[in-house]
């Protein structure tokens, strides 16, 4: 492994020489599949998203939107292998695009969150609250007992709860006099396992079992305050490695050791993209300086509104913007 030296915006990568993994070209039986750097693009024919497939490892943006955009459903994701599936970040906006896709948030069985943003966390309360109180009349169970995994940390579990999850959930009642309902009330806490040895905290866990299981690595980022110059100086925010095959960046800085030690090996990275540079995420421009055999393999999501007819992706040697599940899935076949 090696590490990006570069401390600034001038080009001097280190990039490590690991082999990008042979790419899917060809190997789609689907009609009408793309065939994109790594993987494939499936057009979506059912206007639906489904949470089990055939085993491919199988990624549907839930929307690709900024925070503040006006439409594309800010920025969640659903990873589907198998009889497995995660959602990662379920935001403000995210029941609506759900229900679009025939979904409820009640479907949703596992959740691993990036960081404390409303357009990451904000459908979180309808999440645990429909757990509690819904799932008994839909599920036919009792109450408490189906609670979905929240997949994070001890320590982000905490701040979770407590900063921003507390105040919604806290009095919905009291399960004995006087006690009050706590983040275990609604959620079964799933903790990853620290993993040493990357320079920054990095946890694994994992969904599902066998063929369906999904491997995940979630790796601090840095994304506020837009003065941090590191993760260490940072809120707790996360990017996510998926089966070590593609690079979901969360929100983040531009962070070229990030994208060296993480995303060098992966099939694809879709990364957040905002249209100027400063802030709190990786701008267009600062992305354009990467080496071509990472752009061309990474889709840019995150987007603010009119970014679409500001910039070229293409021309720039990036592999597009990201599309949200209308349009269809990003698809890597099993090998
Ligand atoms: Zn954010």
């Amino acid at each position: 492994m090696s590490v990006c030296s570069a401390t600034n915006l001038t080009i001097n990568f280190y990039w490590n020489q690991k082999r990008v993994q042979a790419n899917a070209f060809g190997i789609s039986k689907k009609e009408h599949a793309v065939s994109m750097p790594n993987n494939l693009f499936v057009p979506n024919a059912q206007a639906k998203i489904h949470l089990r497939n055939e085993g491919d490892l199988q990624v549907w943006f839930l929307g690709v939107g900024s925070a503040f955009a006006a439409s594309m459903f800010q920025s969640n994701l659903i990873v589907v292998k198998g009889d497995s599936h995660l959602m990662i970040d379920l935001g403000s906006k995210a029941s609506v695009a759900l229900h679009e896709a025939g979904l409820t948030t009640l479907d949703i069985e596992n959740l691993l969150v990036t960081h404390s943003h409303a357009d990451h966390i904000g459908g979180m309360e309808e999440w645990c609250l429909r757990a509690r109180y819904a799932a008994p009349s839909i599920k036919g169970c009792a109450r408490g007992e189906y609670r979905p995994a929240l997949l994070t940390t001890a320590d982000y579990g905490h701040i979770l709860w407590e900063c921003s999850l507390r105040g919604g959930l806290e009095h919905s009642e009291e399960t004995q006099p006087g006690r009050r309902l706590s983040l275990s009330d609604y959620v079964s806490l799933r903790y990853g396992t620290y993993v040493p040895g990357f320079g920054r905290p990095v946890y694994q866990m994992k969904v599902g079992e066998g063929a369906s299981a999904i491997e995940l690595k979630i790796v601090r980022t840095n994304h506020i305050p837009d003065t941090s110059k590191s993760w260490q100086t940072a809120f707790y925010s996360v990017g996510v490695i998926i089966d070590e095959r593609i690079m979901f960046s969360g929100d983040t800085m531009f962070d070229l050791e990030f994208l060296d030690v993480f995303g060098t090996h992966c099939d694809v990275i879709f990364h957040d993209c905002q249209d100027f540079t400063g802030g709190v995420h990786a701008s267009f421009e600062e992305l354009c300086i990467l080496p071509k055999k990472i752009k061309k393999k990474m889709i840019l999501y995150h987007l603010p509104d009119g970014i679409h007819k500001k910039f070229d992706p293409a021309a720039h040697g990036f592999a597009g913007w990201a599309k949200a599940w209308r349009d269809g899935s990003y698809v890597f076949p099993r090998r």
